[in-house]
């Protein structure tokens, strides 16, 4: 199979940026074994888009394009390769939903033009957008593809390890196998330090993802056959738990920390309980947005003002008077409030300051105490987050999922 990649952006042939996503992939389009010929860029132009296109597919079986995915007029690159094979647009419904929810998850409003990012050549195989809006596709005819994908480099690094790439393997024989370790409660930079040895290896390679509050590290390997790549996986993956020791919390692209959570309250016949006031009851959504919370979860409770939590969860009023509700004796009583009326096993509890404004003098905004009540005594901590006010609320809310996954571990 011969590959060509085509760069679009006007922004790369001005000098502003250097063309890190062609240097990516031309590296592990090598590694997989992919030879490689040219490399192309353009500007945000149609007609030389479509010219550029019309020649690299006259060279080789596959293109790969890069960037002009975005909700803008000059975002064309999709368009260009419909008209380059006679196709129609066409509107992807569960695009669409993805895009709503990524914008709703980041707290930023649905714009009308985000809507074009769900549009695709008709008969084209999508590629959803883990990290972004921009969904990427391959579409196919006569022999030829081309796959396109999005310019922002740690959505086009995700895109092509998870989709790509094994739509690559399949087409070339070779077989490819991933694992995802998920981590929590350490930096990106802190893993890359620990794990820096362990990125020289071309095969299996390792490589990090980061997402709100947490890390992936997905091991890669490409062999004979399937067996064969999970054996040259595994040992990585040994050596990562090794150094990354409680830090790893599970495994799976899909896997979640609420997720784990729940696995382990089940397999220890478990129950939870949350008292939740910044978090608004996020904690709760998310336990519930794992089939099976029945069997853990009970109740939750979301008490906002210092008058419910006094009266539902009994906190003291000379606590919220002499700490403030912002405070670590009030996240322990919270929890401890509604392990009591609950008669859990377990109760988490938040209070903080999810932002923008409000904060108190010595407890700026992004500041969040969280408590965790359970058989062998109230655990409690201090966390400071930086970032919106949706971006703070969802990582307290999985620190708080992570404080009770330690806590459980610790008692096995
Ligand atoms: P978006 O949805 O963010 O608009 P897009 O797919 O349309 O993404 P572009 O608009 O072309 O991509 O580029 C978005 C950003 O991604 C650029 O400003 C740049 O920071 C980065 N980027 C684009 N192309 C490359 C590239 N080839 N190498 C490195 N970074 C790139």
């Amino acid at each position: 199979m011969i590959a060509e990649i085509l760069s679009v952006g006007t922004e790369l042939l001005m000098g502003q940026i250097a063309n890190t996503d062609a240097q990516f992939l031309s590296r592990r389009l090598a590694e997989l074994g992919i030879m490689l010929y040219r490399h192309t860029t353009v500007g945000d132009n149609p007609a030389r888009v479509k010219e550029a296109l019309g020649e690299a597919l006259s060279r080789s079986d596959i293109v790969i394009t890069t960037g002009g995915l975005g909700p803008t007029e000059d975002d064309l690159t999709k368009e260009m390769v419909a008209e380059r094979f006679g196709l129609r647009m066409v509107l992807d419904e569960p695009s669409l939903h993805a895009i709503e929810a990524f914008m709703n998850r980041v707290g930023h409003p649905m714009a009308e033009n985000n809507r074009k990012q769900a549009w695709f050549p008709e008969g084209a195989t999508i590629f959803p957008n883990a990290c972004g809006t921009a969904p990427g596709c391959v579409v196919e005819q006569d022999g030829k593809a081309v796959a396109v994908l999005p310019g922002p480099p740690h959505e086009l690094q995700d895109m092509f390890e998870r989709q790509l790439a094994p739509w690559l393997a399949r087409r070339s024989g070779a077989h490819i196998e991933s694992r995802f370790l998920r981590i929590f409660g350490i930096g990106e930079s802190n893993v890359e330090n620990q794990l820096r040895d362990l990125f020289h290896s071309d095969n299996p390679t390792l490589a990090l993802y980061c997402g709100p509050g947490e890390v992936q590290a997905r091991i890669t390997a490409q062999a004979a056959d399937r067996e064969a790549a999970l054996a040259m996986i595994e040992p990585v993956a040994e050596e990562i738990r090794d150094r990354l020791g409680d830090h790893v919390y599970g495994e799976g692209a899909d896997n979640s920390i609420e997720q784990a959570v729940l696995s382990l309250l089940k397999a220890r016949g478990e129950t939870v309980s949350f008292a939740e006031s910044c978090t608004g009851g996020l904690l709760a959504a998310r336990l519930v947005g794992v089939p099976g919370a029945s069997d853990a979860l009970g109740e939750a409770h979301v008490t906002y003002c210092d008058a419910a939590k006094a009266r539902v969860l009994g906190v003291k009023p000379e606590t919220l008077e002499r700490y403030t509700a912002v405070s670590e004796p009030c996240a322990r009583e919270m929890a401890e409030g509604a392990r009591r009326i609950s008669g859990a096993d377990w109760a988490v509890s938040t209070t903080g300051y999810a932002g923008p404004d409000g904060g108190a003098d010595g407890t700026p905004v992004g500041t969040v105490f969280i408590a965790v009540a359970g058989p062998d005594g109230t655990t409690a901590e201090e966390c400071h987050f930086r970032g919106s006010r949706a971006f703070v609320r969802t990582v307290a809310a999985s620190w708080a999922l992570n404080a009770l996954r330690l806590r459980m571990e610790a008692r096995a």
